[in-house]
């Protein structure tokens, strides 16, 4: 799960971690109010939808007057912001946060991730702040440095205060820039985040060392013990679909290609978009039905596949275990009698009550493409979006 740059912000003041101070807002009005409660002379208009790259796409406006602010509130609320995370499409903005403009003297990097060769923490820093990170891993790695954070012991004050000198924070301020690091770590662990990044964290020309924006990805799995978080959640942001799927408790990503893919385990979906991939195809979701699927529970994921513009095809991919097929057959003639069926579907099961399962398929009168192995089922999917071309 993520949140939005304020929330992020308002979990890392709790922690200590200076950063300016900020209203959300969702009108103009509201954001006018905002700049003349927060006072001084220059503000910073922020979008606060749940990618990067909002400068460079229109979504960070730096103003000098409130009728500036009122202008740029009006411009970024309700504008579609696309950003190199947004997608083509990019994504509606229907918060900003409204701040007191920084003075910056120099703009730093500071990351935390969970590393799992380690089974630490890594923070990473860099002397290259407000840029795509990933760009300056890859130019000139040897600008990201990084600490891999003993759980037992915490991270170490003299660890901290070298790490400021190696991303060129002035001796004056290392102090502050310690820190910051140390309240992101608590906050990090405390919350079961996932991934925190303050980019760019920033040296004022005051020498105050402040987090300037902020971004906290968390893990869903420990979402249940932390009710404060999860309460932060804002499905606007979230893919619709997936959003629906959850409620039926199905595991459902949406990918960009163009084919459908309905199958029980993980392991079994993973496997079948694999294949899909091997005969040149492009899967258009992940989807694990599991292991108890009702009829009810195939019907809707076939809606929620059928709801993508993008779909060409469908393929069913079931290994009947605890799973019989003929249950999965009933749901899938079911399903397929309920929705406007329009695309080619091929289906392929193996296991309990296989012969059962492929009689109600062949006696439905569905155009169904039967198929016995994986490697065929996926040929014929990818055969029948190029059909469909
Ligand atoms: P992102 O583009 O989504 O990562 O949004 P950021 O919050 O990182 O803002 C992008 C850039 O806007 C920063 O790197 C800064 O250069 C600039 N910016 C943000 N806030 C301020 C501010 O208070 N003062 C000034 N001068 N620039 C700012
Ligand atoms: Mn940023």
């Amino acid at each position: 799960m993520k949140i939005h740059e304020y929330q992020a912000k308002e979990i890392l003041r709790a922690y200590g971690v200076r950063t300016p101070q900020g209203v959300p807002c969702f009108s103009e009005v509201e954001a006018e109010a905002a700049a003349l409660q927060l006072g001084g002379e220059i503000w910073v208009v922020k979008a606060q939808i749940h990618a990067g790259g909002r400068g460079k796409g229109g979504g960070v406006k730096v103003v000098k007057s409130l009728a500036d602010v009122k202008s740029a509130a009006s411009s970024i609320l309700g504008m579609q912001l696309i950003t190199h995370q947004t997608g083509p499409g990019g994504q509606l903005v229907k918060r900003i946060l409204v701040e007191e403009g920084a003075q910056i003297e120099k703009e730093l990097y500071v990351g935390m991730v969970v590393d799992r060769e380690t089974q630490t923490v890594c923070l990473m820093a860099s002397s290259e702040g407000g840029m795509d990170i990933e760009e300056v891993a890859a130019s000139s790695p040897e600008k990201i440095h990084k600490v891999f954070i003993d759980p037992e012991q915490g991270l170490d004050r003299q660890q901290a205060l070298k790490l400021n000198e190696e991303i060129g924070i002035p001796f004056g301020s290392a102090e502050k820039g310690a820190d910051l690091f140390e309240g992101l770590y608590r906050a990090f662990i405390d919350i079961d985040a996932s991934l925190a990044e303050i980019n760019p964290m920033i040296l004022t020309v005051g020498g105050d060392v402040l987090a300037l924006d902020a971004k906290m990805n968390f893990d869903s799995n420990a979402l249940f013990r932390q009710p404060d978080i999860l309460a932060m959640r804002d499905l606007d942001e979230e893919d619709p679909a997936e959003i629906q799927a959850s409620k039926f408790d199905l595991s459902y990503i949406s990918l960009d290609g163009d084919i459908g893919c309905l199958v029980n385990g993980a392991g079994l979906a993973m496997a079948t978009m694999d294949v899909i991939k091997l005969f040149g195809g492009e899967p258009a979701n992940f989807l694990d039905v599991g292991g108890g699927a009702t009829t009810e529970k195939v019907t809707e994921a076939f809606k929620i596949m059928l709801s993508n513009p993008n779909l060409k095809a469908i393929l069913v991919n079931i290994f009947g275990g605890i799973m019989q097929c003929d249950v999965i057959a009933t749901g899938v003639v079911e399903a397929a009698k309920q929705v406007d069926l329009t695309v080619p579907l091929v289906v392929r099961m193996k296991g309990t009550n296989e012969g059962l399962g492929k009689q109600i398929l062949a006696e439905s009168g569905l155009p169904i493409i039967s198929s016995e192995t994986m490697a065929d089922a996926a040929q014929q999917v990818v055969a029948a979006t190029r059909g469909a071309q």
